[in-house]
């Protein structure tokens, strides 16, 4: 059979997108004003640059011009990795003997393996435009940390990761990769901050938390003498803009082919991919000049868009960030251990949040034992192998892939497949044994955290 559309379409270096796409410009509601912690009034740029990096507390508050120039610098760096190629996956569509179309955009790529590195690399140049001496910041799984730490070092700025400790110590090979590439690694609780002191006396022997190297990287950064910012790697808006070049990318590639999604689907974790994947067309949407369907993928044990609320909530355990309308399970809410730690947050972007309450984007939970099985189909008939992550995503595209065959429809499905998935071999292992387990919070549970929202007039 003759393809007239090719198995991979690479847009040339020439096509690279110049500018970022901002969706909040064209959101007839806006998300919501992150909120000043102790003030309970929206922020301020001059209050957000005490943490973050003037230019990205600029673009953070940003929520009427549309397209954001990326600087040149970013640009000669993503073309060491970029475009990335959209994939028609016709060995699955065969697989599942589906008449649905289904393409992906691959965002591995890379050493550090995902779509991080799009948004680290920006933080990173803007940080060393501001003179900064090099920036502070948690990763729990390490895909965020391997990603700015290859960032930092090509523009020659000290990153300092504060991991989890339980992944320092269980994952050594991406611990390592960030060593690699420059970055110092403290396991987290540490004795080198306030707080992980504090910690440390309180709970002798933890395996530490997000919350609490969040903390720590954030106390290192604004006790710096202003030498160094804190940043992060999802949730802020301004990620979502960096990570917009995945979607402007995917519609310049797919409009060389007069090809329309009718779905997308991302996995979504603190929403940044789906969030810079939907972008463009999500404009074309809340433009009224084009119908999409999109779904989120969220794993069952951190169901954030399918059972949390809507309302105010702290974007960390150490309740220093600021206050972020989104849906939320409530910040101490605790996922149990599973293997696609990217997914793992309490939490999820405002713009997404926003369009979901607006009815703009649906949202789909699915355990992590139909992930795996997902996982490995694709595995074996693209031959990519996939991070749990973006895993999520492919179990999402099959199941819409097979009711198309029950109803004969030929749809055409597009999902954003994250990243790879080598440092996940330990979890590959225990599904190869069979050993995977499924994890779903008790409505209680999730109750218990939600009794602990802040109350915001
Ligand atoms: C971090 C990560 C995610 C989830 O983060 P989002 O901000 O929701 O995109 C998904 N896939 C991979 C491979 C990741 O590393």
């Amino acid at each position: 059979m003759r393809k007239e559309i090719p198995y991979k379409i690479y847009l040339a270096e020439d096509e690279l997108p110049r500018q970022w796409y901002n969706v909040r410009a064209d959101m007839k509601n806006k998300p919501a004003p992150l909120l000043n912690p102790d003030t309970r009034l929206p922020i301020t740029e001059d209050e957000l640059s005490a943490v973050f990096c003037r230019e990205l507390a600029r673009q953070e508050l940003d929520d009427v011009n549309p397209y954001i120039d990326i600087p040149e610098p970013l640009i000669d760096f993503y073309r060491m990795y970029r475009p990335a190629p959209l994939v028609r996956a016709y060995c699955l569509e065969q697989k599942l003997d589906t008449p649905a179309h289904i393409y992906y955009k691959f965002e591995g790529n890379n050493t550090s393996g995902s779509h991080k590195l799009n948004s680290a690399i920006a933080q990173a140049y803007y940080a060393k435009q501001q003179g900064l001496a090099g920036v502070t910041t948690e990763t729990g799984a390490g895909q965020w940390g391997t990603a700015l730490s290859m960032a930092c070092s090509y523009f020659d700025l000290d990153c300092r990761v504060y991991m989890v400790k339980v992944s320092h110590d269980q994952k050594p090979h991406r611990r390592e990769v960030m060593r690699t590439y420059g970055a110092s690694v403290t396991p987290s609780p540490s004795d080198t901050t306030e707080v992980g002191r504090k910690i440390l006396a309180a709970h002798p022997g933890t395996g530490g938390s997000l919350g609490c190297a969040i903390s720590e990287a954030v106390e290192a950064a604004v006790t710096s003498g202003g030498k160094y910012r804190y940043v992060l790697g999802s949730v802020l808006s301004q990620v979502l803009l960096h990570q917009s070049i995945i979607g402007l990318e995917t519609k310049a590639a797919l409009d060389k082919y007069g090809v329309k999604p009718d779905i997308i689907i991302g996995c979504a974790g603190g929403g940044s991919n789906l969030g810079g994947l939907i972008s463009p067309f999500m404009g074309e949407m809340l433009r009224g000049e084009a119908e999409y369907r999109f779904i989120a993928v969220e794993p069952a044990s951190c169901p954030t868009l399918t059972r949390g609320v809507y309302a105010y909530d702290y974007c960390d355990t150490g309740m220093i960030c600021p206050l972020a309308k989104m849906y939320t399970l409530g910040s101490s809410f605790m996922p149990a251990p599973m293997h696609a730690g990217g997914l793992r947050y309490h939490g999820m972007t405002p713009v997404l949040s926003q369009l979901c309450a607006d009815g703009l984007m649906e949202a789909t939970s699915v355990t992590q034992t139909s992930v795996f099985d997902a996982a490995v189909t694709f595995a074996r008939v693209e031959g990519i192998l996939p991070a749990p992550e973006s895993s999520h995503a492919i179990r999402a595209a099959i199941d819409e892939a097979l009711k198309c065959k029950e109803t004969g429809e030929q749809k055409t499905i597009l999902f954003g497949l994250t990243g790879t998935g080598y440092f996940d071999m330990a979890a590959y292992g225990r599904h190869n044994d069979g050993s995977l387990t499924d994890y779903i919070p008790t409505d209680e549970e999730i109750a218990a955290s939600l009794a602990q929202l802040p109350v915001v007039e």
